[in-house]
């Protein structure tokens, strides 16, 4: 899986990305990062790529042209290898879907994403509309620029390439897998500050672990995340009606 990232800032999106499990599957050959420098394509003699907007307000804009010709210069690059390639293209902006384990599934069986990262009071809408396929937010509010969004999508659709993680399972166990939040996890030793890990889970009867586990992350998402819940029970209609939380 290859992601390209048009940025002003290609340094943030590497160092972010450089440690850990992302760092080890960059090593690995599973995942590659390709920080493209936006600026290095304006045709400004002076090197810019943002100006006042028009109409009126505070703050710059990302101006059309260095990103239009950063894309077509990415596109190009990949189509050396991959003939007719059309890669999706992600402007990651606080006006988009909100981004979710569902997407990051969906992206996940993408081979190439293109993201772009908005900056100052975001980017010239022209080149938007020429270029841009998917536009998702990360949350409800506002950051200064789209790295940190793009490495949060990166680092969730990356954990989902084959591979990436050493465990499988670990992605497939983990909240939101199966609309549900996973349940309480505990490690070594038995007993802490007073507090006994659960019985069962020292039992070593494997149905009777599973079975707790769904009861835990059944009563952890309806106290969690009560909307979570509901549309899980909506969409397991064989959960008794009993068990449905009260409203
Ligand atoms: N003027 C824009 C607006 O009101 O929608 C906000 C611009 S924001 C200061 C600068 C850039 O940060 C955006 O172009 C976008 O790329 C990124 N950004 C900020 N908040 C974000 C969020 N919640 N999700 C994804 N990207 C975000």
């Amino acid at each position: 899986m290859n992601f390209h990232i048009m940025t002003l800032f290609p340094d943030m999106i590497r160092r972010g990305l450089e440690t850990s499990i992302l760092g080890r599957a960059k090593e690995a050959g599973y995942i590659s990062i390709d920080a493209v420098n936006i600026r290095d394509y304006t045709i400004d003699k002076h090197k810019k790529v943002d100006d006042y907007t028009y109409g009126g307000g505070a703050g710059m804009l990302m101006q059309a042209q260095p990103i239009y010709d950063c894309h077509k210069a990415i596109v190009e690059n990949i189509r050396k290898e991959k003939e007719g390639a059309n890669p999706r293209v992600i402007y990651v902006t606080p006006q988009g879907k909100v981004f979710d384990q569902s997407m990051a599934r969906e992206f996940a069986r993408e081979d190439d994403l293109i993201f772009l990262c908005g900056h100052y009071e975001g980017v010239d809408e022209r080149v938007l509309e020429e270029i841009v396929t998917d536009y998702i937010s990360i949350g409800d509010y506002v950051l200064t620029g789209g790295e940190l969004p793009a490495m949060v999508m990166i680092d969730a659709i990356s954990r989902l390439v084959p591979g990436v993680l050493n465990n499988s399972d670990s992605a497939e166990t983990e909240s939101f897998q199966d609309g549900l939040l996973e349940y309480p996890q505990y490690s070594r030793p038995e007993e802490w500050m007073g507090k006994k890990v659960p019985e069962i889970l020292l039992s070593g009867n494997h149905a009777k672990v599973d079975e707790w586990r769904l009861e835990q992350s059944k009563l952890r998402t309806k106290e969690r995340r009560p909307d979570l819940y509901e549309k899980w029970v909506l969409e397991h209609p064989e959960v008794p009606k009993k068990k449905r939380r009260k409203k």
